[in-house]
């Protein structure tokens, strides 16, 4: 039997177990210490971000976020729909609802004539949203401008969810550095991992040192412990920032090889009939965090469901899309702005195998199951017709 080809994996490079060595030779074994100082240092460096405070995960970057530009109990908050149920979750932690945006087709990200339109919206009726967060997918940037430009327009801060967009840019910028917060993730699936962890960013430096204070169980300044806030324990560890540090280091090393994965499936792959590959926006260098396709399953001659279980059965994980958050059951009561192109994202996108240590063998198999699956729809179709 094959061995198993997985959707996204980690992928140490030369100086991670050094970084965690050094951290047990000086016994930092906390979530304070000196490769956390560093690794938000390393990191602001590397996006040009001013400030960065290194959390337990993207999600507590999130909730943190939205708590800090003022979310509170039964505000709304904007947010697309295609994404993971991650992005949206912390507004409910905060008692707020979420009212999703859809997606548009040039980049597969927030939509921002429905970003504009659903202000207006509500302005007309009185009741803004509290804060906006907009989601860049799969490593690829959505079209901040005008999305910054309405948020700007109507005084709403706008929070970053570029969990999957690190190494990605727009316009020469990293995403997560333009609106009033942005946070990344270091999970095990992502570009580059801590096994757990993420991070948020913002120029001002006062709501990153705020957010420092709230993830470290808001103790006041005094000898004793003392509390006027609520708080949480939502810092990054000593040990797992070391590996952040030797991760950093290869990141464009990762992005590389992720792009490299990218043109090696859409060329072998998109003359198929049927099949697109996820577009990458003019505005903006995607990092191919995952390689996603479109499947039309008439001119294909299978559905994304049928070419998934196909290659499942062959050792080879891919994903369909993520399910838009307003067809979630959890979300089932939340408003949605349009929706339709999420939902058909969804319905036909397929996520490939993605890693950046995956062999042109291991890309050979997925191209040779993929193309197999549409030759045997063709023979079946001949021999109907014969
Ligand atoms: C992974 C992910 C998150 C959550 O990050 P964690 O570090 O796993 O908590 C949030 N949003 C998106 C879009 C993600 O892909």
């Amino acid at each position: 039997m094959s061995e198993q080809i997985l959707l996204s994996t980690p992928h140490m490079g030369a100086d991670e177990l050094e970084f965690v060595k050094e951290a047990f030779d000086t016994n930092w074994i906390a979530p304070v210490g000196p490769h956390v100082d560093a690794f938000e240092k390393e990191f602001c460096q590397l996006i040009e971000a001013p400030h960065a405070a290194a959390l337990s995960s993207g999600t507590a970057a999130i909730h943190l976020a939205l708590q800090l530009v003022g979310v509170g109990y039964g505000d709304e908050v904007f947010c697309s729909t295609l994404t993971f149920a991650a992005t949206a979750n912390p507004i409910t932690y905060l008692g707020a609802k979420p009212v999703f945006i859809d997606s548009d087709r040039t980049s597969w990200n927030m939509n921002p004539e429905l970003l504009w339109d659903s202000l207006k919206h509500c302005d007309r009726r009185g009741k803004l949203p509290s804060a906006v967060i907009v989601v860049h997918l799969y490593g690829q940037s959505a079209d901040i401008e005008p999305i910054l430009e309405a948020c700007e327009r109507y005084e709403i801060p706008l929070i970053e969810d570029a969990a999957e967009a690190l190494g990605a840019t727009y316009k020469g910028r990293a995403p997560g550095t333009f609106g009033r917060v942005g946070i990344y993730s270091f999970n095990g699936n992502k570009i580059i991992t801590t096994s757990g962890g993420g991070m948020l960013v913002s120029e001002d430096s006062e709501l990153v040192e705020k957010a420092r204070f709230l993830a470290t169980q808001a103790r006041d300044r005094a000898p004793h412990y003392q509390h006027s806030e609520i708080g949480y324990n939502y810092r990054l560890s000593n040990v797992l920032a070391g590996i952040g540090r030797g991760q950093l280091r290869v990141l464009s090393e990762r992005v590389a090889a992720r792009r490299r994965n990218f043109e090696i499936y859409a060329s072998a792959l998109k003359h198929l009939p049927g099949i697109e590959f996820m577009p990458e926006a003019a505005f903006g260098r995607a990092s191919r965090w995952l390689t996603c396709l479109t499947i039309d399953s008439a001119a294909f001659g299978a559905d994304r469901e049928q070419i998934r279980l196909v290659l499942a059965e062959q050792q080879i994980e891919t994903r369909p899309v993520w399910k838009p958050l307003h067809l979630q059951p959890v979300f089932a009561e939340c408003e949605c702005a349009g929706g339709d192109v999420a939902e058909e994202l969804f319905t036909r996108g397929l996520c490939l195998p993605s890693g950046s240590n995956l062999t042109t063998e291991d890309l050979e198999r997925v191209i040779n199951a993929i193309s197999a699956v549409h030759q045997n729809t063709q023979k079946i179709s001949f021999s109907r017709i014969l």
